[in-house]
């Protein structure tokens, strides 16, 4: 059942809420992912809505450069992404997401393959 999720960065100036179910969870093997190490939920972009904290965030691109990879330019957490592939879709840090144990218990983690899926990753 999907549920309205409500987001933060380590300092709090980024905010947003994120509607999923939590069907759609992985960890990715690019290289960006490799050293983030973060767990991503994805969902559908429009149920995305960044709150606060537009102008502290900070986009990192690498490569293609068309993945958009945000992060709170005060604390530096990861906080979400919009990826090169799937234009429609936003994804966020699992961990930034206020979550209860419960929540959390049940979740698969797939295996996404963001390193075939980039020319030089
Ligand atoms: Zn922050």
């Amino acid at each position: 059942m999907e549920k309205k999720f409500e987001g933060s960065c380590h300092c709090g100036d980024v905010q947003f809420t994120f509607v999923s179910d939590l069907s759609r969870v992985g960890k990715c093997n690019c290289s960006l992912c490799l050293k983030r190490n973060a767990i991503m939920a994805y969902t559908e972009a429009h149920k995305f809505t960044l709150i606060s904290g537009e102008d502290r965030l900070s986009c990192y691109q690498f490569n293609t450069m068309q993945a958009k990879h945000y992060f709170c330019s005060s604390c530096g957490i990861y906080t979400h992404h919009k990826p090169r592939t799937q234009k429609a879709t936003t994804a966020v840090n699992l961990s930034c997401l206020k979550t209860t144990e419960e929540e959390l218990s049940g979740l698969t983690i797939q295996k996404i393959s963001g390193s075939e899926l980039s020319i030089e990753s």
